[in-house]
C-alpha cells in the first residue's frame, strides 16, 4: 500500500468515491499495475470504459498523432476526427447525425434538451415529460440526476428538474399507465447497469417501440454502459429488433479517452440548430480519433464482437456453474456479452476487497451485484483464473 499517496489523496480530493486503496500508474491490455508494484488483472476495465483495454497500441498511436498535429480548436471551424467519427457512427447505427460531449451525464443533458425541443416545434409546447425506469441510472449532473430513478442518489440535492417520472423497468403496463399528454420521450438504458445488470424480456423493446410510436413519443436509449461492442453487438438496442431515435454514448467510445455523443435520426437531430446547443471541448480532435481508432478496431472483420458474444458466454456459464456450487452465496447471473452481473444473498464488498488482494480487480453495484465489465480482448484462461480465486474465496468464506 502506498501510505504517502493514499493520505494525499485523502487530503486534497473531494471524497465522493470510497476508492480501493490502490494508486494504479501502469497498464497494458487486461493487466494493470500499482505504485507499488503489484500487478492485477482488470475485470473492472474503468467501469466498462478500457474495451480494447489499457494502452492499445492503435488508441496510443493515434493520440500520440493527433497530438502532435491538433489538440483543441473549439467547434467554430470543423475537426477532421470529429467529422470522420461521426460518418463512423452513423454508417453502423440507426442514426443520421451525431453530437460529440465530453461525458454520459453529458449526453443525457443533450439528449434531453433535443427530446423537449423535437416536441415542441413538431407537437405541443406543454409536452416536455420524460419516462425513465427505477433503478436507472443516467450520471450526476442535475437533469440527468433527475432522469436516474434511484431516490438515495437525489438525496440532499432538491430542487431537481421538473418533468420527470417513473417506472419499475421491463414492465410494460406500468410503461403505457404512465404516459400522459405531457410526455415527450421514454429514456430507458437497455439493460440496467449500475442498477445491477438487469436484462429485460425479449419482446420489451419492441412493445415500447409500439408505445412510443401510437403516443408520438421519442425513444431514448441510453447506450453509455451498454454501448460499442460491450453486449455482443456495436449497440445493445441492435438484440432487441428496434431502432431507438436518439441513443447516448459515452464510456466505450473514446477506448479510455474521454467523449461522450449523441445520435439521433435526421428528423430529431433537426431540432438542434446554430445556438441550441453546443460544448468547447465537445467533439475535439484528442477524443475524436482515439474514438475513430478504438471504433475502427472493435468493427474490423467483426472479430471482436463476434469473441466478445463467445468469451461472454463463456464467463456466463462459468458464474452459473459457481452459483450452482454455492446456492446460499449466489442468487442469479445475469447479463450479456461482456457486461454480466452475479447477484449475491450478501454485501459484495468484502468479496471485491477479497479478490483485489489476490490481484483481481472486480466491481460491485447496486450493493450486492458483483459486476464484471472487462475489456472486450479478455481471453479464457483469464477468466478460469478469476473464477478459481472467486470459487477458492466462496469456499474458505474468506470475505467474512
Ligand atoms: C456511466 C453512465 C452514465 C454517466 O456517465 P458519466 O460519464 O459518468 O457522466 C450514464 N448512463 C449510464 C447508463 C451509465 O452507465
Amino acid at each position: 500500500m502506498d501510505k504517502k499517496l493514499l493520505d494525499e489523496s485523502k487530503k486534497y480530493l473531494m471524497s465522493t468515491y470510497s476508492s480501493a486503496p490502490i494508486v494504479l500508474r501502469k497498464g497494458r491490455g487486461m493487466k494493470v499495475w500499482s505504485t507499488d508494484g503489484k500487478e492485477y488483472l482488470d475485470f473492472v476495465g474503468g467501469i466498462a470504459v478500457n474495451c480494447l483495454g489499457h494502452c492499445h497500441p492503435r488508441v496510443v498511436i493515434a493520440l500520440q498523432k493527433q497530438a502532435q498535429r491538433l489538440i483543441h480548436v473549439s467547434n467554430l471551424y470543423h475537426i477532421e476526427p470529429q467529422i470522420a467519427l461521426a460518418k463512423l457512427l452513423v454508417d453502423h447505427s440507426f442514426a443520421d447525425k451525431a453530437f460529440f460531449c465530453n461525458s454520459g451525464a453529458e449526453a443525457i443533458e443533450g439528449a434531453i434538451k433535443l427530446a423537449r425541443k423535437y416536441a415542441k416545434d413538431h407537437h405541443d409546447p406543454e409536452k416536455y415529460e420524460i419516462i425513465s425506469a427505477y433503478g436507472s441510472f443516467h450520471g450526476r449532473t442535475l437533469a440527468a440526476l433527475t432522469a436516474t430513478g434511484q431516490e438515495r442518489l437525489h438525496k440532499g440535492f432538491d430542487p431537481l428538474v421538473p418533468g420527470f417520472s417513473y417506472v419499475p423497468f421491463n414492465d410494460i403496463n406500468a410503461l403505457q399507465n404512465a404516459i400522459t399528454s405531457r410526455t415527450c420521450a421514454i429514456l430507458l438504458e437497455p439493460i440496467l447497469g449500475e442498477g445491477g445488470i438487469r436484462v429485460p424480456s425479449d419482446d420489451y423493446f419492441m412493445k415500447v417501440r409500439d408505445l412510443c410510436d401510437r403516443n408520438k413519443l421519442l425513444l431514448i436509449c441510453d447506450e453509455i454502459q451498454t454501448g460499442i461492442g460491450r453486449t455482443g453487438k456495436l449497440f445493445a438496442y441492435e438484440h432487441f429488433k428496434i431502432e431507438p431515435d436518439i441513443i447516448t454514448l459515452a464510456k466505450g467510445l473514446g477506448g479510455g479517452a474521454p467523449i461522450g455523443a449523441i445520435l439521433a435520426k435526421e428528423t430529431v437531430a433537426d431540432s438542434f440548430q446554430p445556438g441550441s446547443h453546443g460544448s468547447t471541448f465537445g467533439g475535439n480532435p484528442l477524443s475524436c480519433a482515439a474514438a475513430v481508432s478504438t471504433v475502427e478496431t472493435i468493427l474490423e472483420d467483426g472479430f471482436m464482437l463476434e469473441s466478445c458474444r463467445r468469451i461472454g458466454l463463456y464467463f456466463k456459464e462459468k458464474l452459473e456453474k459457481l452459483k450452482k456450487d454455492f446456492p446460499s452465496d449466489i442468487i442469479e447471473v445475469r447479463g450479456m456479452g461482456l457486461m454480466l452481473g452475479m447477484e449475491l444473498t450478501k454485501a459484495g464488498g468484502p468479496i471485491v476487497e477479497a479478490c483485489s488482494k489476490r490481484g483481481f480487480l472486480i466491481n460491485c453495484t447496486s450493493g450486492n451485484v458483483l459486476r464484471f465489465t472487462p475489456p472486450l480482448i479478455v481471453v479464457e484462461q483469464e477468466i478460469d483464473r478469476l473464477i478459481d480465486v472467486l470459487e477458492d474465496i466462496l469456499e474458505r468464506q474468506l470475505y467474512k
